[in-house]
């Protein structure tokens, strides 16, 4: 069984605009391609995890989500990187759209994508990190046992101080480190 790099989308690997949904809109965050083949070229299975109560809420459907990502799976084979799956979560509570206002085990600090994902692929979650930018992020790979979950944000020694959580500025920061210990 190999190992994953579990990774949250939006502030990780593209920067967070807000319910986004269309390529023309997706902007990479400096360095994450690159930090993507690293990975991947360590050995890890690349997977997103990604919440999108944005279908839940009406913003946008899922075949506005899957175009969306076929693009980014095209631009990112194009640079030789490959992504092993990528988990969507559409649900919300509260949202509008009937069908996808419930409360599921999915919707991230819940562990069901990264479970899911984990057993379709034959992942060691032991050996796997989870890359993210909110709290919910690191509860989720901490709920599904993942070995590492590692925050991202902008003041990195802030947040270092006060979760107690060993924080990065970015992926590609994270994965300097990482890569190197
Ligand atoms: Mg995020
Ligand atoms: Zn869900």
């Amino acid at each position: 069984m190999r190992p994953a790099a579990f990774l949250d989308r939006d502030g990780v690997i593209n920067i967070d605009h807000g319910y986004l949904y269309r390529w023309e809109d997706f902007e990479f965050v400096p360095g994450a391609v690159d930090a993507l083949r690293r990975l991947q070229a360590a050995g890890y299975a690349l997977v997103i995890v990604t919440n999108q109560s944005g279908i839940a809420r009406g913003y946008y459907d899922e075949a506005a989500l899957q175009t969306l990502h076929d693009a980014l799976r095209a631009h990112l084979a194009a640079q030789g990187v490959t992504l092993d799956a990528i988990e969507h979560c559409p649900h919300l509570p509260e949202g509008l759209v009937a069908r996808y206002a419930i409360d599921c085990d999915c919707r991230k600090p819940a562990p069901g994508m990264i479970l899911r994902s984990a057993q379709a692929l034959g992942i060691d979650l032991g050996r796997s990190l989870m890359f993210g930018d909110k709290p919910s992020d690191i509860e989720a790979g901490q709920r599904a046992g993942v070995g590492r979950s590692v925050l991202l944000a902008k003041n990195a020694n802030l947040a270092a101080a006060k979760g107690g959580q060993p924080a990065f500025a970015s992926l590609a920061d994270a994965v300097d480190a990482l890569l190197h210990d």
